[in-house]
């Protein structure tokens, strides 16, 4: 099969002739339809973050159908359209028999990440790992769900629990950024934006953000105080994770308020614990998002709650220039690769 594989740190991928993975017991063999390109991506190419074990295929946000069925997973037909939930977890642990799949302590790896991935022709996951994709949802979106949907779900709903009238705002508009909105609207809070482009500014608006501030022209903590009658958010999502935006997020929050994490990177939190304790701050990480998560994610987008953007699309061959496009910044929305 045709893959893009990752040799080496900071080069660019090789299209390559590989080998299609083997079927072990209960997994499942799909052909890449669409695989969404994530930041994420870029941080492992640097050999920043995550790093898997050379030659890799990466791409975690992939969407296709059926091709064969390994032993013991006869619950799918081939011709299935699926969309995986990429935390391979052992289901045995005390994490996983308590829907918090995510802290799996007998961990596999993530599909794309840890585990060859979505940026080539077949890809292999546990049946378990699967779901049906409906059919009014196009492969170039539905790839969206199984990164940033399945990981707004889970900083929406399971992490922040968001409740009506609640002020939330999401820093980072982004592909889990412009979910993150649309999911916090649909529980019924107020969502206000921060994104460091005037592009950007306008993505979130159509998102349905009641507003976006602009980072680089504005103070976010001053003009959230201004959005909510001087009185702060009740929840920062915070998709950059960076010491600079974990310091807007601060700024930004009421006292006894919640900032959840999602954006990983090296930084660690500007906070003394005197003003945490002073101000009683919830201060929580969000990683991904489990099975639950996925079901959720893919209801939501099958009711138009979600819609992703899906702004640049490449096949496979082209994929480093996607690469390039999202290091430059030149990606409004999602990037995908498509297969057809
Ligand atoms: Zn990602
Ligand atoms: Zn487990």
């Amino acid at each position: 099969m045709k893959a893009a594989v990752m040799r080496e740190i900071n080069k660019p991928l090789s299209i390559e002739e590989v080998p299609e993975p083997e079927l072990q017991y209960g997994e499942v063999l799909v052909a890449t339809k669409a695989c969404g390109i994530c930041g994420t991506d870029l941080h492992i190419l640097e050999g920043t973050g995550y790093k898997p074990k050379l030659p890799h295929i990466l791409g975690h946000e992939p969407a296709g159908v059926v091709a064969k069925l390994g032993p013991g997973a006869a619950k799918f037909r081939v011709g299935d359209r699926v969309v995986p939930n990429i935390f391979f977890t052992c289901g045995e642990c005390f994490f996983c028999r308590t829907n918090r799949e995510t802290m799996c302590t007998n961990f596999k790896g993530a599909l794309g990440v840890g585990i060859n991935g979505g940026y080539a022709e077949y890809f292999k996951a546990p049946a378990k790992n699967l779901f049906l994709l409906p059919a009014k949802i196009g492969f170039k979106e539905g790839s969206v769900i199984a990164d940033a949907v399945v990981t707004s779900v889970h900083a929406v709903r399971r992490r922040a629990q968001v409740k009506a009238d609640e002020v939330v705002v999401v820093i980072g508009v982004g592909g889990v950024g412009q979910s993150t909105i649309q999911i916090a609207k649909h529980a019924g809070a107020r969502v206000f934006g921060v994104a460091r482009r005037q592009q950007r500014v306008e993505v979130g608006a159509k998102f349905g953000a009641d507003a976006v501030i602009n980072s680089s022209t504005q103070d976010v903590g001053e003009a959230v105080k201004e959005l909510t009658s001087g009185n702060g958010a009740d929840i920062v999502i915070d998709n950059v994770g960076s010491g600079d935006t974990l310091l807007q997020a601060l700024s930004a929050v009421h006292r006894g308020g919640r900032i959840v994490v999602v954006g990983e990177t090296d930084d660690t939190i500007p906070l003394s614990t005197f003003k945490l304790c002073v101000n009683e701050l919830d201060i929580m990480g969000s990683r991904s998002g489990g099975r639950q998560d996925t079901v959720e994610a893919i209801q939501l987008m099958e009711s138009g709650v979600v819609t992703p953007f899906v702004s640049d699309f490449f096949p496979l061959e082209k994929i480093n220039d996607a690469l390039d496009a999202l290091r430059q910044g030149k990606v409004m929305g999602r990037a995908v690769v498509t297969m057809d």
